[in-house]
């Protein structure tokens, strides 16, 4: 099934829905709990799609493919590389990703997102799957020069509109071996498959739920493959995950930064 939240008009509060081919349904509760599908008679394109989930906490997985570390110089992590990004990072499909102006550097990177169903502590990566909701599409988006320079990722990563999901969540994609591309205008620059991350997706579960407690609606961004590049204000940048969909986004300079 296909989940995702949207508004029909600017002043409407955001509504669960579900999709069948190109249908929306609205979605009677929560997807993290008892919920009723009624039916899907709306055309996708008069909804107004928002982020499908608005996370608690973001959980992100550094150099977690080797031909992206090996495109900074880095090592490849014996254990997951972790950081954090804020939950003010998030954007939906559509909305613009700001460039700060402290930045002079500023880069797309595609991911596969997983979001949590249900709270777990202590997993074991066998029963990975039963906390899982499903997946979407990522995009964590970088301030490549602040990030360097810091040495912590907390600027560099944590910037308003950094971090678009969508276009929806997915929740019967087998994440072991799909294809994730990104392009810039329709140029492609990303483009690996799952099944070359260093840490798969049930390790990375069991690594980061033995150490805080994973709650629904969190996400997983579970790292990037090679071909990461810049930003520039005009540009549409869209990450397509096999079997789930594309995500989006104009990019704009931020226009209180002037
Ligand atoms: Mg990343």
């Amino acid at each position: 099934m296909r989940i995702l939240r949207f508004r029909t008009s600017p002043d409407d509060p955001p509504t669960w829905g579900w999709l069948a081919g190109d249908r929306v349904g609205v979605l009677q509760g929560s997807p993290f709990g008892e919920f009723r599908r009624e039916e899907a008679a709306r055309p996708l394109q008069e909804v107004h799609l928002l982020n499908p989930v608005s996370p608690g906490k973001i959980v992100c997985v550094g150099r977690n493919y080797a031909a992206h570390a090996d495109e900074h110089d880095a090592e490849v992590p014996e254990i997951p590389l972790l950081f954090l990004k804020p939950p003010s990072a998030v954007i939906g499909p559509g909305q613009p990703i700001l460039l700060p102006p402290q930045s002079q550097r500023v880069e797309h990177e595609a991911e596969l997102a997983v979001v949590i169903g249900a709270r777990t502590r202590w997993i074991a990566p066998e029963q990975a799957g039963d906390y899982i909701l499903g997946y979407t599409a990522a995009n964590d988006v970088t301030a490549r020069d602040l990030q360097f320079r810091d040495g912590q990722w907390t600027r560099g990563k944590g910037f308003d509109t950094f971090c678009p999901l969508g276009p929806w969540i997915e929740t019967e994609l087998d994440p072991a071996d799909v294809l994730i591309t990104c392009s810039v205008n329709g140029q492609m620059r990303q483009m690996a498959s799952t099944r070359d991350m260093i840490f798969p997706v049930p390790q990375l579960l069991a690594f980061i739920s033995s150490i805080m407690t994973l709650e629904p609606g969190d996400v997983i961004l579970t790292g990037t493959p090679a071909g990461v590049g810049l930003l520039v204000e005009g540009d549409e940048v869209s990450v397509e995950i096999e079997g789930l969909g594309t995500l989006t986004n104009p990019v704009q300079s931020d226009p209180h930064g002037r």
